[in-house]
């Protein structure tokens, strides 16, 4: 699914709607360039699960944990020089059914993450129609347990289409 947000509050919204279709388990691979809006997103899908605490980037400490409704588990694995260093922090562990796990720059470590995961690029476009602030945001199932929320996630993500193409 190609879409597209005009505002950071948009894509917290667009983010806010899957994270209404998650559970735990689901891991949720972020990818973007610095400023694209990987935090920004994960912020709004926080909302979903009920997170209440500030989400605040990982830049540094690599994971931060979150209780929610379901809880998160956010990783930015920017600074891991070495797909060793994913398994040295306990990335195997993480996973697990209690909590969603969502990586920004997972597109570097794609190797090492589940194949049943959800697929979000945000980009900037190349030619920006209006202002600064739009995003095209291509969202991608992966794996049985996504495939399966297809069609919901479609319904779910109707108002952000018009970034081009259906995936
Ligand atoms: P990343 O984690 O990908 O490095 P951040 O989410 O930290 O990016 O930063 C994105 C920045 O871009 C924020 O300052 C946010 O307010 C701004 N922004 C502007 N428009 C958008 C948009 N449509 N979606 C997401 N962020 C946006
Ligand atoms: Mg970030």
């Amino acid at each position: 699914m190609k879409l597209r947000t005009g505002s950071a509050g948009e894509t917290e919204a667009l983010a806010e709607a899957i994270g209404a279709l998650v559970r735990g388990g689901d891991v949720i691979l972020l990818a973007g360039d610095l400023g694209a809006g990987k935090t920004t997103f994960t912020k709004g899908l926080a909302r979903a699960l009920g997170i209440t605490d500030t989400i605040v980037s990982p830049t540094f400490t690599i994971v931060r944990e979150y209780e929610g409704r379901v809880d998160l588990a956010h990783l930015d694995v920017y600074r891991l020089d070495h797909l060793q260093e994913l398994h040295d922090i306990g990335f195997d562990e993480l996973v697990d059914d209690s909590r969603v796990t969502v990586v920004e720059w997972g597109d570097v470590v794609a190797a090492a993450l589940p194949r049943d995961r959800l697929e979000v690029w945000i980009e900037l476009p190349a030619i920006p129609e209006e202002s600064d602030d739009e995003r095209i945001v291509s969202v991608s199932v992966h794996g049985p347990s996504w495939y399966e929320r297809r069609a919901e996630l479609e319904r779910a993500l109707a108002p952000y289409a018009g970034g081009g193409a259906a995936c």
